[in-house]
């Protein structure tokens, strides 16, 4: 039995129709009609109905950027597609009977997939970070995705690490988003080109560029381990291993996986952040060392972990088993 899952994304809305273990069997993809909630509807309406054509589907998950109550039903905000307390799943219902249906956030949705089909896969407490333009995250503890009591746990990227700090999108200052996302490595870049000596490849780099520099560049000298780039990307490391050390004082889990575009720099990144986080965890020498990995999933997280959520919710296998036997060595 299939479930189906649904990802509103700021541009596109992906579906898929998707097995018990996680396998995509059929993608579609369509615009996302922006601003417009009924338009939206009618779009996952469409998707469901033709994913699910012929065949047999128990239950459709939605994932969407903002924040969904705990109980999966309601949008309260959701800045891709400009809606307020939007009774999400009601109105799905109304047009899918005898579906069971339920709503996520998208960042949760992902980092479900990667706890159960990924990376966080044969552990129970898993801690996610998605390191793209801004830090997103998602939280497992106890083979349990918290969505915390109101739906708003797991935004990681707002946990503070400098008082005072950068000004961040979210109306306060000093969140990790700041100091540990593309962003942050972009600004970290420029800095060291501004201080000449490393950073010379990075401010020749620069200057070919009409004076900016930007991710692929910088994605390039990192790739050939140009000092300065290197560098950079050690400081974004060591932000983010402390606020590791942090998230393991309160959740202590096994593994901490890194998804997102600069992860794929793999252990470049992996290695500094462990370093930073085994000098800044409190306790130090008492606590068994957690994984530090990369993401497995890399595309379509979204539909698979909604897919499965909603699998769980219609009253499937326990939200905290896994998709088969597991093998730690995977
Ligand atoms: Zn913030």
């Amino acid at each position: 039995v299939h479930a189906i899952g649904i990802d509103i994304g700021g541009t596109k809305v992906a579906g898929a129709l998707v097995t018990e273990a996680g396998d995509i069997l059929r993608l579609e993809r369509r615009p996302t009609p922006a601003g417009d909630p009924a338009a939206i509807v009618d779009v996952v309406v469409e998707l469901v109905r033709e994913l699910g054509d012929g065949e047999q589907v128990v239950a459709a998950g939605v994932a969407a950027a903002g924040f969904i109550d705990a109980a999966q039903s309601t949008v309260y905000y959701a800045p891709n597609i400009n809606w307020r307390s939007e009774p999400f799943r009601d109105r799905l219902s109304d047009r899918l009977p005898g579906l069971d249906i339920t709503i996520d956030n998208d960042a949760n949705a992902a980092g479900w997939a990667e706890y159960r089909f990924g990376a966080g896969r044969g552990t129970t407490d898993m801690t996610m970070l998605t390191i793209g333009t801004g830090v997103g995250g998602a939280i497992v503890t106890n083979g349990r995705l918290l969505r915390g009591g109101f739906g708003a746990a797991g935004e990681i990227g707002h946990l503070r690490v400098v008082p005072g700090g950068h000004p961040c999108g979210c109306g306060q200052k000093g969140c990790i988003e700041q100091y540990g996302s593309g962003r942050a490595l972009m600004r970290f870049a420029g800095e060291i080109a501004d201080a000449g000596g490393i950073g010379q490849s990075l401010a020749r780099a620069r200057a070919a560029n009409d004076g900016v520099l930007d991710g692929a560049i910088v994605a390039r000298l990192i790739e050939d381990d140009d000092p300065g780039a290197r560098a950079a990307l050690r400081e974004l490391g060591d932000w983010l291993g402390q606020a590791c050390a942090s998230i393991a004082a309160v959740l202590d889990p096994q593994v901490f996986v890194f998804g997102g575009g600069v992860a794929s720099a793999g252990d470049r990144l992996l290695d500094p952040v462990r370093e930073s986080f085994l000098a800044h965890l409190p306790a130090r020498g008492f606590h068994p060392e957690p994984g530090f990995l990369a993401a497995q999933l890399v595309n379509d997280a979204g539909v698979v972990g909604a897919a499965d959520l909603a699998r769980i919710h219609a009253g499937g296998p326990a939200e905290s088993a896994s998709a088969d036997p597991v093998t730690a060595a995977e």
